[in-house]
């Protein structure tokens, strides 16, 4: 039969769909996020890159894949330190691989004679990052399937060797969760981990030990399993800094701390992500805190008019501008001040080396705006600095603290220095002239957007996002420095210059506050949101308690905000109950005003019940109060409420868990046990839920 015109159109479309099917991943990149992929251009990466790690390993030869689930850059870092000391030490071909860039239904043909190292950061309550979410549920699906067809029960990795290291917070429920689950997962497949399944636990404030003492035996047991001979680990660059003093930094070309090529060419648009931030202006600041020595914000971030949207209880980044005054310290001890101008080319030496921040850049706005040059320093890469001592006795010193757990603890960890504070005392201020600046980008973190509840609804107010944030500023006796915080001192500085202070300079940090090219004149700071799963009953009528002392009463100004709303508009809101605490009800009551004008809309379905802990001769935090209502709360649990917390998760969050289970124990007339598995249940059927950092 002859084929019509409609039938050879049909015809057509199903062959391109179906070449397209089975070529996806191989040579057409499934790219979510096109600012992403400005952001790869920029940095010289190919277009259409393949998602076949196996293709990859082989045009690159590489014989070790180190991925990384990531959400806050430190997985990643980790997964790129082990990376080079793999290559330095052992003489790995090793590459560095988001988990998200790839697809694994050809992890059954991964060769035997390579390896696998999977670096796990476990989020939230339990949730993989983001960049693993899809590798998780692949591997851990119900109806896994490989390339070569072999079932589950016919162990298609057996192939596979692998290492796994998960980074975790004790604090919360479930600790390395994601690690522990692949690792499973990939054991259960046939996979053959290599060395100990290690586990970093930031609750502890042990992660860098932790990740320092479990590798050592994983490398000695790879080194069996893979026959690898140690060499003496002599530090290789990855990245290459070509130094341009002919170009002018104002060229149009030279990114000045501009996130993406968008922002380059002040095209900047949506959708604003991870990858793209949204310059935001600041319609709002004010103080909430009635002291001389703290501070606390409240502000107004203006998203009318872009395609911005967020949900009450999501979570906002902010990102960062790092100090003027801790710029000009690591420019100065780095011995860069007379060309912290100069515009400069960073390259990675191979195809695998990603270049975190785009170039060509300038070493100013690398230090500025990319690098987190405030942070504790990493044992391991004082080591990695020795080589590079201006005279013996520095050497030794640097190798002493990288080498020895406790002397760094005590010499460097317990003062809260950072990197260029450290270098600066060690050398009495003379320059470190002879660090390759590589090794900083390497061994510096990237710097990491910060994230705050949002203290707003957007029923209420969808075009302004509120955040209350509390100005992080620690110190104690014996610390020659005080730890400011990145973030929250920057926004200190965006409330005092739109409070009319031209130069504002909270504490001489000195901030660039009119950002890249004065591209954040007029108050702006770059903005993105973040989905949390943080959320209010769909159902008004259903009662909700919240637990939320100091900033963690942030998301329940959103929600009391609008339930009481939505009661002036006639709706039945139920009972709303907030456990707010602070220090003292002058001082740093937060929002007490909006709660009796909450409290007028919302009438007798409203309670807020404080706990000020220095207002009497005993503390007395929220757990006290939750434990005083006891009562009350049984009632509401009994009518289905909702129960919220929100704030510090070392402590609080951990003890409101343990109330809550006592009281059930206690009016219900059951065992602890029992008790605890109501709460699990309340988790696991969100009736309980957490939003903690
Ligand atoms: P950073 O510079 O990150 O420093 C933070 C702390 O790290 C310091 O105080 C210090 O203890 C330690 N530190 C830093 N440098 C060193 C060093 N060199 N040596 C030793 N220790 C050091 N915060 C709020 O105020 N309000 C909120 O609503 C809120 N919501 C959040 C929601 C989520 C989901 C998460 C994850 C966090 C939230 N946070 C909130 C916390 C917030 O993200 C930031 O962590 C906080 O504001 C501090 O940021 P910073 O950049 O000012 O401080």
């Amino acid at each position: 039969a002859q084929l019509d015109t409609l039938d050879i159109i049909v015809l057509v479309a199903i062959l391109v769909g179906t070449a397209a099917y089975f070529t996806k991943g191989t040579y057409w990149a499934v790219q979510k996020d096109p600012y992403a992929a400005a952001f790869a251009n920029a940095n010289g990466a190919k277009a259409g890159k393949t998602r076949n790690i196996l293709e990859k390993m082989d045009e690159t030869g590489k014989n070790c894949v180190v991925f990384y689930g990531s959400q806050t850059g430190t997985a990643e870092d980790y997964a790129s330190r082990l990376a080079k000391e793999g290559s330095s030490r052992f003489g790995l071909k090793t590459m560095c691989a988001d988990l998200e860039d790839y697809e694994y239904e050809n992890l059954d043909t991964f060769p035997e004679d390579k390896i696998a190292f999977f670096v796990l950061a476990t989020y939230g309550e339990g949730e993989p990052t983001d960049n693993a979410v899809e590798f998780y549920e692949f591997i851990t699906g119900e109806d896994v399937s490989f390339s070569e067809g072999a079932s589950a029960e016919e162990k298609p990795l057996s192939k596979l060797k692998y290492v796994a290291f998960g980074l975790g917070n004790n604090t919360y429920e479930h600790y390395n969760s994601m690690v522990r689950k692949v690792d499973a997962a990939l054991a259960k497949l046939g996979g053959t981990r290599i060395g100990a399944a290690g586990e970093g636990d930031d609750g502890a404030g042990t992660m860098e030990e932790d990740f320092l003492a479990w590798k050592e035996p994983m490398w000695k047991a790879l080194q069996d399993t893979m026959n690898l001979e140690e060499r003496e680990a002599v530090y290789e660059p990855v990245f290459q800094i070509a130094e341009k003093p002919e170009t002018d930094p104002d060229s149009e070309e030279v990114y000045l701390g501009e996130p993406n090529k968008n922002h380059l060419e002040g095209k900047s648009k949506g959708p604003y992500n991870a990858h793209n931030p949204y310059i935001a202006p600041i319609a709002e600041s004010r103080e909430l805190f009635n002291e001389k020595d703290r501070n606390c914000l409240h502000m107004e971030v203006d998203v009318s008019g872009v395609n911005l949207p967020y949900t009450t209880g999501d979570h906002i980044a902010v990102w960062p501008t790092n100090a003027g005054k801790e710029v000009d310290r690591f420019i100065n001890i780095l011995g860069l001040e007379a060309k912290r101008h100069m515009v400069i080319i960073v390259k990675g030496l191979d195809a695998t080396a990603k270049v975190p921040f785009p170039s060509p850049t300038t070493y100013d706005a690398v230090v500025r705006y990319h690098m987190e040059i405030c942070a504790p320093i990493s044992r391991q890469f004082l080591s990695t600095l020795a080589a590079f001592a201006p005279n013996d006795n520095m050497k030794a010193e640097l190798t002493k603290a990288g080498n020895d757990k406790d002397y760094f603890s005590d010499a460097v960890a317990s003062k809260n220095l950072n990197i260029a504070q450290y270098l600066e005392i060690l050398s009495n201020g003379a320059p470190w002239d002879k660090i390759p600046f590589s090794a900083f980008i390497e061994g510096v973190h990237k710097i990491q957007p910060r994230y705050y509840s949002i203290s707003s609804s957007s029923h209420v107010q969808k075009d302004k996002i509120s955040i209350t944030a509390v100005v992080e500023s620690s110190s104690s006796p014996g610390m020659p420095h005080v730890v400011k915080g990145v973030t929250t001192n920057y926004l200190l500085a965006l409330k005092e210059k739109q409070h009319g202070d031209p130069n504002p300079d909270p504490n001489g940090l000195n901030y660039a506050i009119t950002g890249p090219r004065n591209k954040y004149d007029g108050i702006h700071v770059p903005v993105h949101v973040r989905h949390s799963n943080f959320k209010l009953p769909s159902d008004p009528s259903r009662p909700v308690i919240m637990v939320g002392p100091g900033t963690g009463v942030a998301p329940f100004r959103g929600f009391v905000q609008e339930r009481a709303a939505m009661a002036a508009a006639g709706e039945k809101v139920g009972k709303t109950v907030l456990f707010f605490g602070c220090r003292n009800r002058t001082q740093d009551f937060l929002y007490e005003k909006e709660w009796e004008e909450f409290g007028k809309q919302l009438g007798d379905n409203f309670s807020l019940i404080t706990a000020f802990s220095r207002e009497g001769p005993q503390k007395v935090y929220v757990q006290h109060r939750i434990r005083e209502h006891a009562a009350e709360i049984n009632e509401l649990l009994q009518q289905k409420a909702y129960f919220y917390v929100c704030g510090d998760a070392a402590n609080m969050a951990r003890e409101v868990n343990q109330v809550l289970v006592k009281i059930l124990a206690e009016k219900k007339g059951w065992s602890e046990q029992k008790a605890e598995e109501e709460v699990r249940r309340m988790r696991a059927a969100n009736l309980y839920q957490e939003d903690v950092w």
